[in-house]
C-alpha cells in the first residue's frame, strides 16, 4: 500500500515535472517561431485588432517577460511578431538590470502570473561599445557602462570580437543579476520561473540563444 501510494505521488510529480517543462519549453518555442516569421518577412501580427484591445483593456496575461535595450532597432513585439497583451516588456539601454527592472519583473511574476524571463542583448549595442571604449560618458549614461564595465573586464582577454563576447557577457551578468537580487528567489514561486537568455542580430533580424532555459535559482 505505500509503495503504491509512494509511486503515485511520485507519477504525479512527474507529470506536474514533464508539464511544466513542456510549457517552458513552448514559451521558448512560441518565441522562436515569431522570430522565425518575422526574419522571414511573414510576419503574421497577431493580437492587433480591435477585439483584442478590447479583450485586454479588462485584464492581461502576457505569456514572457522580455527585458531587452532601448535601442530603436530592438522592439520585441515586432522581432518576435508578437501583439497586444502578448508580452511584458522591460528596457533600460544596454539590457541592464537595476531596481526599476527588477521591480517590474516581481510584478509581472507575482500579478500577471509571467513564468517565463528572457534577458536579450543585440549585437552593435551603443552602450556596450561606449563601455568598450573606455572614456566616461557625461550624466546618468556612466551609470549604464559603469554596469556592463565588470562584463567588459571579464571578456576582454578573450580571443573573437569583443564587442560580441560583452554582449553576450552581459546578457549573462543580467540574468546573474536577477538571480541573485531578485525577491523572487525569495518567494514560493522561485521553482516555477524559467529565465534564458539570448541576443538579437540586428544585421538579419534572428535569434541567438546564448544561455538555454533554465530554473530561475541561486
Ligand atoms: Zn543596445
Amino acid at each position: 500500500m505505500n509503495r503504491f501510494i509512494l509511486f503515485s505521488i511520485f507519477l504525479v510529480l512527474f507529470s506536474f515535472q514533464l508539464g511544466y517543462a513542456q510549457t517552458m519549453d513552448s514559451v521558448m518555442t512560441r518565441l522562436l517561431n515569431g522570430n522565425r516569421r518575422f526574419m522571414n518577412q511573414m510576419a503574421i501580427h497577431p493580437n492587433d485588432d480591435r477585439n483584442t484591445i478590447l479583450k485586454t483593456s479588462k485584464s492581461q496575461r502576457p505569456f514572457a517577460i522580455v527585458h531587452t535595450c532601448s535601442d530603436s532597432r530592438v522592439s520585441p513585439e515586432l522581432i518576435f511578431d508578437q501583439g497586444i497583451g502578448d508580452l511584458f516588456v522591460t528596457r533600460v539601454a544596454g539590457n541592464v538590470m537595476g531596481d526599476g527592472g527588477l521591480g517590474s519583473m516581481e510584478y509581472a511574476v507575482e500579478h500577471l502570473g509571467v513564468r517565463f524571463i528572457l534577458i536579450l542583448g543585440h549585437t552593435k549595442c551603443g552602450a556596450v561599445t561606449a563601455t568598450i571604449s573606455g572614456q566616461k560618458p557625461a550624466g546618468h549614461i556612466s551609470w549604464l557602462t559603469d554596469k556592463i564595465l565588470p562584463s567588459y573586464q571579464r571578456t576582454k582577454e578573450m580571443q573573437g570580437d569583443i564587442i560580441d563576447l560583452t554582449v553576450i557577457e552581459n546578457v549573462r551578468h543580467s540574468m546573474s543579476e536577477v538571480m541573485r537580487d531578485s525577491a523572487l528567489l525569495d518567494s514560493a514561486l522561485r521553482n516555477q520561473i524559467i529565465i534564458a537568455g539570448a541576443v538579437y542580430h540586428i544585421e538579419d533580424g534572428s535569434i541567438q540563444i546564448v544561455v538555454p532555459p533554465q530554473l530561475l535559482t541561486k
